[in-house]
């Protein structure tokens, strides 16, 4: 398949003008599972990454991927906790504490990627009951198109618009 994807590097605007940033590494992980066989199957895990001090910006360095325990279907995702927490852990020791969990992403079988009922009220759950610094970040990777939302413990969930890097 030589379909287009959103090119990297990808960048997102958020609402109070920071960028929330997509490291090469990650960007190619997740591309690893754009379903674009009929058959693929839905993958996800979490977010890894780090605020920059000065405000400016949210990098998001890394991802875990699909585990054994992981339920998978063609449009549904569910992660098993323990095994995604166990990388989240290992990423905060080996980072002295500045690798911290950003949030969630998974995959879509369409090419502009929406969220399904199931995914909004996955993600009002996390944003109630994970720990986390604020805000949290969902990113859905669809066929042509990569889409993120942030959000927040009190507050609406925003959809983030695709910006352009500062040269
Ligand atoms: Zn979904």
């Amino acid at each position: 398949m030589d379909e287009q994807h959103s090119p990297w590097p990808l960048i997102f605007l958020r609402p109070d003008g920071a960028r929330f940033e997509v490291s090469i590494a990650a960007w190619q992980t997740m591309q690893g599972f754009i379903q674009q066989a009929s058959d693929a199957t839905e993958a996800g895990g979490v977010l890894l990454g780090r605020h920059l001090r000065d405000g400016s910006a949210i990098i998001f360095d890394a991802v875990t991927v699909p585990v054994d325990g992981d339920r998978r279907a063609r449009t549904r995702f569910h992660r098993a906790q323990r095994r995604h927490q166990a990388a989240i852990d290992a990423a905060w020791a080996a980072n002295a504490g500045t690798c911290t969990y950003l949030g969630e992403w998974h995959t879509h079988p369409e090419p502009i990627p929406t969220p399904s009922s199931v995914d909004w009220a996955d993600w009002r759950r996390r944003l109630l009951h994970d720990r986390y610094t604020e805000p949290l970040f969902f990113i859905i990777v669809g066929t042509t198109a990569t889409r993120a939302w942030e959000g927040r413990r009190l507050d609406v969930i925003v959809s983030l618009a695709v910006t352009t890097p500062i040269s």
